[in-house]
């Protein structure tokens, strides 16, 4: 039965078979909210019917700037399901970004939580595209607000029914669009098509993935404007799984163990700024998180302080994943396998580590300068390269003559990894940030990785600073545990015998606080541009 692969499909199903599951939101304007996926579903249904009202057209594109919750998740399903695109965007950009991209997505409408009225109307003028801005609130939300058109989204879409007539959608046909950061150049837009997202749903449900069943429930502290919140918003349905969203909570630890114990949560997924924030909070408070069982950690490389303090602490296993906003994000999951069980605590703290195997749908590789395909042997490393279901093949609104995929039909992801023999991978760094000196590569991940581990760092960053000998020298950053201070000669002793001499650092740079990108990750950017006049000792 040749069943179109479509966002449609699992609403239906879902409202069928799961339409009881929970989800839980705390919300920008009305605090704890409790809804089913049935309702959910009733609910983008008036909000399609409206959104037709409107005078969309099927691939017009609907924008949002909004956190985690219901509405949200009303949006995901309404929008898509009636053959329009949703564009995610995060509110963290620099207005300038906002602008850039709403105007190259030609988005028609913008849905907004309330906190983002000042920003919205900052920029409104400049957003000639927006015919219709709606604020993610009940009526009387927008009284205030200097907008010229604004309606709130209960008014809006109180007026509909909840059997709007969805239509037939082309299963290839664009569901998602979300730009990613842009660390260099102008952002860029990947678009996910209906087919995608529910292969890549599928794949992240297995069990050596997310391994999602019905009797879990689900925090995903990775925002819904951030690669669909790692396709937890479908996955989730599809297995029957209750979510739970923190709305503008998403980084605060007290609030993620309040949520987790009071709903039961048992699997949390969000890059590791997210999980240092909320283990602060369990050791200051005292408090636990019994429910949890795991926590899926990617976006970032996930230090093992982290995974350790979850596992000896709290009984919480992590399982570090690897991903980017063209691969929708699920490249790799680090589950153990068999020949795992029989490894010492040293070799299982190096595999953990890793990013992990593929899951079927995303295969990889590791090609050499030559590009040829380099061995699995934990050794050889070389760029990085996915090819799957669910991986982008260009850019929206990219001129065709430029190529995204090479000749073979796979992705260059830009970060340089090893895979060992049972197939788990390691990334060694990003191109742009590995350190060259002398010629040879050093990964500022694993320095970081192991700074991290030492008891009075906080937070690490590494990057290369110039060296008139070796071309490029590691320089350590580090933010100081609370109350300590850090010896710059124990700190680099500590390297001594975890890693190749050549390899520790030159010095140590000592900051109250690392810059973070609007999605949580080091901006080495940043600290490239902080540390530029930089000079390193002269005896170094
Ligand atoms: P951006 O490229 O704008 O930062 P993405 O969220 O798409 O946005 O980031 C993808 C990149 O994040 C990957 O190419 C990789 O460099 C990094 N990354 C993701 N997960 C991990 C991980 N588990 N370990 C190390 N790096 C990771």
């Amino acid at each position: 039965m040749a069943l179109p692969l479509t966002i449609n499909e699992i609403m239906y199903f879902a409202g069928r078979h799961h339409g009881g599951s929970e989800v839980v939101s705390i919300t920008a304007d009305e605090g704890l909210h409790r809804s089913t996926y049935a309702e959910v579903f009733g609910r983008a249904s008036q909000l399609a019917g409206a959104l037709a009202a409107l005078g969309l057209e099927p691939g017009d594109r609907v924008a949002t700037l909004a956190w985690n919750d219901h509405r949200h998740l009303e949006l995901y399903y309404g929008v898509s399901c009636a053959g329009y695109v949703l564009h995610t965007i995060n509110p963290r950009l620099f207005a300038d970004h906002l602008v850039y991209i709403m105007s190259h997505a030609e988005d028609r409408v913008l849905f907004f939580d309330p906190m983002f009225m000042p920003l919205v109307e900052a920029i409104a003028d400049k957003l000639p595209t927006i015919e219709h801005f709606v604020v993610l609130s009940g009526a009387g939300g927008a009284s205030e607000s200097k907008l010229e058109s604004v309606r709130c989204y209960e008014e809006l879409i109180g007026e509909r029914n909840t059997d709007y007539a969805w239509p037939d959608v082309d299963e290839d046909s664009a569901s998602v669009l979300c730009y990613t950061s842009g660390t260099t150049g102008h952002p860029k837009g990947v678009l996910y098509s209906h087919r995608s997202t529910v292969l890549h749903a599928y794949a992240s449900i297995m069990p050596d993935a997310m391994g999602l069943s019905k009797r879990d429930v689900a925090l995903p502290v990775v925002p819904m404007f951030h690669v669909n919140a790692w396709g937890m918003p479908y996955a989730c349905a599809i297995a029957g799984a209750k979510i739970v969203m923190a709305g503008p909570k998403m980084a605060d630890g007290e609030t993620l163990q309040r949520l987790i114990e009071d709903e039961g949560v048992t699997i949390a997924a969000g890059v590791p700024t997210v999980w240092l924030a909320l283990l602060t909070y369990l050791r200051e408070s005292g408090k636990t998180v019994p429910s949890l069982e795991r926590t899926i950690v990617g976006g970032a490389a996930c230090p093992l302080s982290i995974m350790r303090e979850f596992e000896d602490e709290h009984g919480v296993s992590t399982r570090h994943a690897w991903g980017m906003t063209e691969t929708s994000p699920l490249g790799t999951v680090n589950t153990p396998v068999r020949s795992s069980e029989d490894l010492s605590e040293t070799e299982r703290d190096q595999l953990r580590v890793k990013q992990g195997r593929a899951v079927f749908g995303a295969d990889i590789k590791i090609v050499g300068e030559a590009g040829s395909e380099l061995a699995w042997d934990g050794e050889a490393f070389g760029d990085l390269k996915i090819r799957g279901f669910w991986v982008c093949d260009g850019y929206f609104g990219q001129d065709d003559s430029v190529a995204t995929l090479d000749a073979e039909g796979w992705f260059s992801t830009g970060d340089v990894a090893t895979i060992d023999a049972d197939g788990f991978m390691k990334i060694t760094d990003r191109t742009k940030d590995v350190i060259k000196s002398g010629g040879e590569w050093i990964s500022s991940i694993e320095l970081e990785n192991l700074a991290m581990g030492h008891p009075d760092v906080a937070e690490a960053a590494v990057i290369g600073v110039a060296h008139a000998k070796w071309g490029e020298r590691p320089l350590l950053i580090v933010v100081p545990e609370q109350g300590k201070d850090v010896d710059k000669g124990a700190l680099l002793g500590w390297f001594k015998g975890r890693v190749a001499d050549w390899w520790i650092p030159n010095d140590v740079a000592t900051v109250e606080e690392i810059p973070h990108t609007a999605t949580g990750k080091i901006s080495k950017l940043t600290l490239r541009e902080q540390f530029k006049d930089y000079r390193l000792p002269a005896e170094s």
